[in-house]
């Protein structure tokens, strides 16, 4: 592989990851003042791609940014980022930054928006061990930014509260957090959405959450084999009471919990509705209607 840390695109070239730098005096650097999605490719196909690329766009126009580039646009240069690359697994990320101005306006309608793509090889929330034996999660009091602060349906970088919680799940000899809304409820961890699973039904948090496409993959392959999912409050104890446990991601799809605050989620072993959709999930990743061929030179 000419690449093997992966292909970046900015200002209309093609570059090693190693090359591809941004201004420190880019809002995104500065604010946070982006908007990104992640879309992954496995065994040379994209899964999903046009669900992500609906979120990216409709992100950017709530955030009234506009770039230079069309849809289709985009899809070729995410796919050639990946192509160059030469990896049949791969994360690829696609980004708008506010960008900045010559003159280092405070206006931010005079700064000029700024697409980034990359494509690195393919990376999981959870490691080969943590996916057979399942991740040990601790639930962290911090809060996540609230919804009417930054709508979470954006995906957006706004990470403070969720490296925080993460930090307290190391200190509590955990591997990843899970952080609360404002209302104390269970919300979602860093990068992730989270499923609970009771006398065989499913249950993910609703309110204050990104809106994950895993989360809606499990949502379809759900409505698919028949399998009753609500999107509603989870308490802290229904999560720590459920038979089943686990969290979602394109970074490494339906990935078990089998610890939550060092107490066992049923019998501490990785449950077999997660393990069953674990399957299909990645059985998805063949079938035609849910992914796209890369073609690689
Ligand atoms: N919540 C947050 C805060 C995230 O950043 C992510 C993904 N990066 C998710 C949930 C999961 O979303 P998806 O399934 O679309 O990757």
């Amino acid at each position: 592989r000419r690449y093997p840390n992966g292909v970046a695109f900015m200002d209309g070239q093609y570059l090693p990851m190693s090359e591809a730098k941004v201004s420190v005096l880019d809002w995104g650097f500065l604010h946070s003042d982006a908007t990104y999605d992640t879309v992954h490719v496995w065994e040379g196909r994209f899964f999903r791609l046009d669900l992500h690329l609906d979120r990216f766009f409709r992100g950017m126009e709530r955030l009234r940014m506009k770039l230079p580039y069309s849809r289709e646009e985009i899809e070729k240069i995410l796919a050639n980022c990946v192509a160059l690359s030469g990896h049949k697994s791969s994360y690829v990320e696609m980004i708008c930054t506010r960008g900045g101005s010559a003159t280092f306006s405070r206006d931010p309608r005079e700064a000029e928006n700024r697409f980034i793509a990359f494509a690195v090889p393919f990376g999981s929330v959870a490691n080969k061990e943590q996916l057979e034996r399942g991740l040990h999660v601790a639930v962290s009091d911090t809060v996540r930014i609230p919804p009417n602060s930054v709508d979470p349906s954006i995906k957006n970088y706004h990470w403070l509260d969720l490296v925080k919680g993460l930090f307290d799940a190391y200190d509590l000899g955990a591997e990843t957090a899970l952080i609360m809304d404002t209302n104390g409820n269970i919300a979602e961890g860093p990068g992730f959405n989270v499923f609970t699973v009771k006398d065989g039904k499913l249950k993910t948090p609703a309110f204050g959450v990104l809106p994950g496409i895993t989360r809606q993959t499990v949502f379809d392959l759900c409505r698919q084999t028949e399998l009753g999912v609500t999107a509603a409050d989870l308490t802290r104890d229904e999560l720590k009471q459920a038979d089943e446990v686990f969290i979602t991601s394109t970074a490494g799809g339906i990935m078990p919990v089998t610890q939550v605050d060092g107490l066992a989620i049923g019998d501490g072993r990785v449950g077999d509705l997660t393990r069953q959709l674990m399957d299909l999930y990645w059985q998805k990743h063949s079938d035609p209607a849910w992914s796209t061929a890369v073609a690689y030179p």
